[in-house]
């Protein structure tokens, strides 16, 4: 371990998303994320406005207060994992550049402190499209976790992206222990092809959805008749 990695706190999972509903592939992820990389804890932030689906014409499909209570329910009882409401409570879109220097800016995280985005892999290739992207690596490493349908490796990336994940790439999840940014691993979770489209779909023909997500998110969602069968 270098001098410097000694003297860092220990890393700090983020994990950005619309939940519409948070998923056992969200909860997998953020789990296996936190014994595979060494995190301390991983913060919960949903997006409030999320930019990219206002820019596709697809935003989400229930408020963003309906979101974070269903995160809250879904993290309850781990106490790994911690849930930041900012996003869902400002009035602007969610950028994930802007998140990040919020929490640099705020104190909340030291300066030198590791922050690891995680990202699933279809996530991952979108990135280019995100607000000053390119700026991400000054804030933050990125984990990156297999997802079924989705390759991670530099040949089914983005021309840009993929220089940067060559460049930045290390095999070995020490390395986000060892600097507060900069640095991009992938890591294997269990392979779940569950997706928030998948459980809207099911809720709105009437089907069920248990075992893919909390049971305490399903009372949650037969109590609000959210993705209820219109
Ligand atoms: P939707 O189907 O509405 O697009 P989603 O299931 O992909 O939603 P998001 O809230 O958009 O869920 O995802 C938040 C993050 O979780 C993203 O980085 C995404 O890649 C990752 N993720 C979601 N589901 C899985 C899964 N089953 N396996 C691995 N990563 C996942």
């Amino acid at each position: 371990m270098s001098d410097q990695a000694a003297l860092l706190p220990a890393p700090l999972g983020i994990f950005g998303g619309t939940f519409d509903p948070v998923h056992t592939g969200h909860l997998r992820l953020a789990e296996e994320a936190a014994d595979q990389l060494g995190l301390a804890c991983v913060r919960w932030i949903p997006a409030g406005q999320p930019a990219h689906r206002a820019l596709a014409n697809k935003p989400p499909q229930v408020a963003a207060t309906h979101r974070l209570e269903m995160v809250r329910l879904a993290i309850a009882g781990n106490a790994r994992f911690e849930v930041d409401p900012a996003e869902v409570e400002a009035a602007h879109p969610s950028y994930t550049v802007p998140t990040l220097e919020r929490l640099r800016l705020a104190g909340e995280c030291a300066v030198q402190r590791p922050l690891v985005l995680l990202v699933g892999a279809d996530a991952f290739a979108g990135i280019p499209d995100w607000h000053r992207w390119e700026d991400l690596f000054k804030l933050a490493h990125i984990a990156v976790a297999h997802r079924p349908g989705f390759p991670v490796n530099a040949d089914s990336l983005p021309p840009a992206l993929a220089d940067i994940y060559r460049q930045r790439h290390s095999a070995s999840p020490a390395a986000l222990a060892q600097s507060p940014a900069g640095r991009i691993v992938s890591f294997a979770m269990t392979q779940l092809d569950i997706s928030a489209t998948q459980i809207r779909s099911l809720l709105s023909s009437g089907r069920s959805a248990r075992y893919l997500l909390p049971d305490a998110v399903i009372a949650y969602i037969q109590s609000t008749l959210l993705y209820s069968p219109r």
